[in-house]
């Protein structure tokens, strides 16, 4: 099999992993026009939306029917078989199948990989002991919900954006939340050291007990967990959660003799090395032009990924692409992140940077916007997007100048 720019267009298209990635291609497929048989494999319940496990659902404020990514009736609607509580365990490009974990073949012309990834353990002793929780999945938001009870000691470890809403979520709920980061301010790279400084400065207001240190083991102690951090500091808890990022299980793709590297390694079409096979969402790692391998790990990066792979194996052009764009929401805040604040361009800021709302921007050398963070300044990011796409310059008096709507950034 062979297919998009390299070959036929695929009739049967088979794509592992039903969250937002694999629905969105799914989407793109049918928008498209591709009117052969599509199936959509998942090993979970039902398609669900991740970002809420760490907020509205393990806060309980929705179940998981709120969740949903698409109605159910949208399977028959986009005339989609979908395969739920089904893995899929072995890619064979060659026979043109996907084996499944009760046995069964399922044919395909084509298979895109939307299988994300899985939540990363802490690398130290007692990490993986059954009371060390993680964050990735329904199931996991579920038990979490469960232990974290008015009083409970919660111990979170990794204050980055699902170790910070845990925190947040974790102290909403009764709970006594110690949060321990070895790095001050964490999130400096993704929102710039304002912001960060801000955001963490809100988990002590919050009533959160903040350490600053490393965890070098976790000890069973007779009812609870302890933590034991690199400088020697000893504390009980009854739950413990780890927020230390993602790694991507290569077996499927390994497997199947593709190239990976803690993800599926894909070009800017998400082809893997494979000319069959694509990969999109949190599973795969984009090589981009200077050579090196990225993954985004967001929600719409994830979307996007999913909308190009579809369009990509459908040998169509690409859709636009948007500048990379997160969220998160934490101590009733919420914050956003466009484009790149890592790049030691020149710094204007909009607010104070001990108060609300607060939004950062930072400028080429030629004037050009390359990216914008903010809390509670949704305006300002939304402007910030169209900039950053539009590869536009704005005055910087007029970005820092908080009685100007963002709506006038746009105007020439
Ligand atoms: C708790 C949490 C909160 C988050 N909050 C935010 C946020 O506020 N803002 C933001 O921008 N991003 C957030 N994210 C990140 C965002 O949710 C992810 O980037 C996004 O879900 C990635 O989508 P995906 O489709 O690539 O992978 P996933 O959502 O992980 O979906 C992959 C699917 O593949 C399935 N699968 C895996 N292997 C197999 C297999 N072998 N066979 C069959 N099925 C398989 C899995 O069951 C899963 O359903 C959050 C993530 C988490 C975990």
């Amino acid at each position: 099999m062979s297919v998009g720019s390299a070959g036929g267009v695929p009739d049967r298209i088979v794509v592992v992993g039903a969250g937002v990635a694999g629905i969105a291609a799914v989407e793109q497929f049918r928008s498209l026009g591709h009117s052969g048989k599509i199936t959509l494999i998942d090993a979970g319940e039902q398609p669900y939306d991740r970002p809420p496990l760490s907020k509205a659902f393990l806060l309980g404020e929705v179940g998981v029917e709120q969740i949903r990514l698409v109605p159910e009736t949208w399977f028959d609607d986009n005339d989609v078989e979908l395969r739920a509580r089904r893995s899929a365990v072995r890619l064979r490009p060659a026979e043109g199948l996907v084996e499944l974990d009760d046995g069964s073949h399922v044919p395909a012309d084509a298979v895109l990989l939307a299988t994300g990834g899985i939540a990363r353990r802490l690398p130290v002793l007692g990490g993986d002991l059954p009371g060390v929780r993680v964050l990735r999945t329904v199931d996991d938001a579920r038990a979490l919900r469960e232990a974290l009870v008015p009083g409970a000691r919660a111990v979170v470890i990794g204050g980055g954006l699902i170790g910070a809403e845990v925190a947040s979520s974790a102290v909403a709920l009764g709970c006594e939340v110690t949060l321990v980061e070895p790095v001050v301010p964490p999130l400096e790279p993704a929102v710039g050291t304002e912001i960060a400084t801000l955001l963490h400065r809100q988990h002590t207001q919050a009533g959160i007990r903040l350490v600053t240190d490393t965890v070098a083991r976790i000890e069973e102690g007779p009812g609870h967990l302890l933590i034991v951090t690199g400088a020697g500091q000893e504390f009980a808890a009854d739950v413990v959660v780890t927020g230390i990022g993602m790694t991507v299980p290569g077996d499927l793709a390994h497997g199947a003799g593709l190239d990976t590297a803690d993800g599926v390694i894909v070009d800017r079409l998400h082809r893997t090395s494979h000319p069959a096979v694509f990969a999109a969402g949190d599973t795969a790692r984009v090589r981009r032009p200077d050579g090196t391998l990225r993954r985004r790990e967001h929600w719409q990066a994830a979307r996007q990924d999913g909308r190009t792979a579809a369009a990509a194996m459908l040998g169509q052009p690409l859709p636009a692409t948007d500048p990379d764009w997160f969220w998160s929401d934490r101590h009733g805040v919420h914050v956003e992140g466009v484009g790149d604040l890592r790049t030691g361009g020149r710094r204007v800021l909009r607010g104070a940077p001990d108060s609300l709302p607060l939004a950062v921007f930072d400028l080429a050398d030629d004037g050009r916007l390359l990216g914008a963070a903010a809390v509670d300044d949704p305006r300002a990011i939304a402007a910030a997007r169209r900039l950053i796409s539009a590869g536009a310059s704005p005055d910087p008096d007029l970005l820092a100048d908080t009685s100007v709507n963002p709506r006038a950034w746009l105007r020439r």
